[in-house]
């Protein structure tokens, strides 16, 4: 699949001046918001305090488009590790130029919650993105080694340890399921073993397993979410000078202006910018896409709205406890209960609605995380990790709350217990004790009913490619979607079977 033609050739860019603008958003009278919706605003203080809003959701506030003031061949909306990979794989691979936009920072968004695992333990071989995954784990293997021989540590330069993981159990029942699971991953090509749970105390003494096991996957991986999107920036900002990179932050997407030929998006629009778009736009705001994309598909008449729903999830960050040192990463067997979302009818109408507003709460009810500890709007499946600072990284819960970040003791408290379940250790520190030792990070991750990733070029609209729906897998899948999208924009097709993740047929008006 390729926006460029069969033969995969780009014409020769002109050079440009290239714009790096790193604005605060904190301008004098000036505010960057959201609403519940998702949808971005700035608000301008008057003098006498009064907000008056310059532009309320997608396309208003942008009334008489500007004539574009920079141009770029791709333009990137979003600089999550979606983003930033796909501008960094662009740079580094073609001579193509890229403008990267973001409504506030890298990092704004679910990435900089992220746990960082990057793991096939706990994965299904059965699953659409098992290939993704794979190429993506190659990938990163590829991105440390490059770190090495260019004089980096791959620990200091993006947290990069091969900890290998450990996907337990804490019952005999659920033990043969997990058994059934390695030889399935075996099976796949993984290097897998079934370890019970005495030999699993040998090499993870904190873990407590009951008569349940673990699959030990040792050649899975982490890094640091924070650490790889600093790189990123850096590296994609090395590409500045030759005026083939743009960062544009604290400037939320508004409005597109497209071609009254072919229908192509030309020029899009900022508050303060507008950038015109010789090649591709590329869609990768996270939860954020869908409400992006409706305003415009009404404008338009148009089905380009993809059904992504944020689905929030909290992280606990442990500091200062030396008894508590873990080895591997660790994650519970029903966290793979995410892993296999249920196609109930429920799911049609996201692709089937005439009123893409609905989406926002209507599923809030949905599969949490099955068989999981669970709350009434809640599910929670332990993850523990340990990051490059030596915090224990605790996690994860999973809900539909819309665009709110907010964290609540109820789920973390929830965390706690569940975790102490398998970390002994754990029960005698009070949520007060843990929350006081550390820190709270909450996240959006990108949900698709179906689970898999919408990576490729949206119907109607040339030029326009939607690299998002990664849900709890982005950081992983990043590379191999970066490769994938790529290649869409060159025409030179990667390793990965691009048609499984195509938005094609996916999306709504
Ligand atoms: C608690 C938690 C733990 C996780 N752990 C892991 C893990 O261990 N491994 C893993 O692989 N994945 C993990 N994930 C999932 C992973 O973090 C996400 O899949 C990934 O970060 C999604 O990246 P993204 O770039 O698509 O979206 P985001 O990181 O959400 O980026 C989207 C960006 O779009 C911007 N944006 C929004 N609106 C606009 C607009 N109008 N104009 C311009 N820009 C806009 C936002 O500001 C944001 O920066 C975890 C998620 C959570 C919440």
């Amino acid at each position: 699949m390729s926006i460029a033609g069969a033969s995969g050739l780009w014409k020769p860019h002109k050079q440009h001046l290239c714009l790096h603008q790193r604005s605060t958003g904190k301008k004098a009278g000036r505010r960057l918001t959201t609403t519940p919706e998702g949808k971005f605003f700035f608000s301008v203080c008057r003098a006498s305090s009064q907000r008056r809003e310059v532009g309320v959701g997608v396309g208003v506030g942008v009334r008489g488009r500007k004539k574009a003031d920079t141009d770029f061949d791709i333009v990137v909306v979003g600089a999550g590790i979606i983003g930033l990979t796909i501008a960094n794989r662009i740079l580094t691979t073609t001579n193509l130029s890229v403008a990267i936009v973001d409504a506030a920072q890298p990092c704004a968004g679910a990435t900089g919650a992220g746990q960082g695992y990057l793991w096939m333990g706990h994965r299904n071989p059965r699953q659409k993105s098992w290939d993704l995954a794979n190429r993506s784990k190659h990938l990163w293997e590829e991105f440390a080694m490059d770190l090495v021989a260019s004089g980096l540590d791959p620990l200091s330069a993006i947290g990069w340890r091969n900890t290998g993981s450990l996907l337990v159990v804490n019952s005999g029942e659920e033990a043969q399921r997990m058994q059934a699971h390695v030889e399935e991953l075996v099976g796949a090509g993984v290097h897998a073993d079934y370890l019970p749970a005495s030999a699993v105390r040998e090499i993870e003494p904190a873990l407590c397993l009951g008569d349940g096991g673990a699959a030990l996957v040792p050649g899975d991986s982490q890094i640091d979410a924070a650490l790889a999107v600093a790189l990123l920036c850096k590296k994609n900002s090395a590409f500045h000078s030759q005026g083939r990179y743009m960062e544009l932050l604290q400037a939320p997407v508004l409005q597109f202006s497209r071609s009254s030929t072919d229908g192509s998006i030309e020029v899009v629009h900022t508050p303060e910018h507008s950038i015109q778009c010789r090649r591709a736009v590329v869609m990768a705001a996270g939860a954020w896409s869908r409400s992006i994309l409706a305003t415009v598909a009404e404008e338009w008449a148009l089905p380009i709205i993809p059904a992504v729903k944020p689905r929030k999830g909290h992280l606990l960050v442990l500091e200062g406890l030396p008894y508590l040192q873990l080895k591997h990463g660790l994650m519970e067997f029903e966290y793979t209960a995410n892993y296999n979302p249920v196609q109930t009818p429920q799911f049609s109408h996201l692709l089937d609605s005439q009123e893409p507003d609905h989406l926002d709460f209507e599923i809030s009810s949905q599969p949490t995380a099955a068989g999981v500890m669970q709350d009434e709007d809640f599910g929670v499946a332990m993850t523990a990790s340990m990051d490059p600072s030596g915090h224990l990284l605790l996690g994860s819960s999973r809900e539909f709350t819309g665009f709110d970040v907010g964290t609540r003791n109820e789920v973390l408290e929830c965390i706690m217990r569940q975790a102490s379940k398998f970390l002994p250790a754990l029960a005698d520190v009070s949520l007060q004790q843990a929350i006081g030792s550390g820190r709270v990070r909450t996240g959006l991750r990108p949900y698709v009913p179906d689970g898999t990733p919408l990576i490729g070029p949206v119907p109607g609209v040339p030029g326009l490619l939607l690299a998002t729906g990664h849900e709890g897998s982005g950081l992983y899948l990043a590379l191999g979607t970066a490769e994938m999208v790529v290649g869409m924009i060159t025409g030179i097709e990667g390793p990965v079977n691009s048609t499984l993740y195509s938005p094609a047929g996916r999306l709504s008006l």
